[in-house]
């Protein structure tokens, strides 16, 4: 998608600070983070939400789940605790239509859910 910021992060065409990558996926660091460890985790192709992930990409998916276990525990994060988040449209506040998934943490955070 040319007009999209994380297709774009993608193919370098912005820079990012990457923390992981490989054929299919990508991890890097949000750009304004809301709390001491937050990064960004997608799958390079162009799905736009949770709503988009389809049985062909679900085992995709649920290898992103295994980059989220890893990069948790390079951050430091898999003892204390983190959150993982995805945001889906207006009501979920999804500001980027590219599927990603938030991991949070190094501090304690806010209990509340919406
Ligand atoms: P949301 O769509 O609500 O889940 O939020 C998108 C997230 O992407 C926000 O936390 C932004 O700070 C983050 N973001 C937007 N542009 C960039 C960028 N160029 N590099 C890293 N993170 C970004
Ligand atoms: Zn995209």
């Amino acid at each position: 998608m040319s007009d999209c910021i994380f297709c774009k992060i993608v193919q370098k065409e912005i820079p990012s600070e990457i923390v992981y990558e490989d054929q299919e996926l990508m991890a890097f660091k949000d750009i304004q983070p809301l709390a001491p460890v937050h990064i960004v985790i997608i799958p390079k192709v162009h799905l736009r939400s949770v709503n988009d992930i389809t049985p062909e990409n679900e085992p995709l998916v649920g290898r992103l789940f295994g980059v989220v276990r890893r990069l948790a525990e390079e951050f430091e994060v898999n003892e204390s605790g983190y959150r993982v988040v995805s945001n889906m449209g207006t009501d979920g506040g999804q500001i980027v239509g590219h599927l990603h998934f938030h991991l949070l943490g190094g501090q304690a955070l806010n209990a509340r859910i919406g």
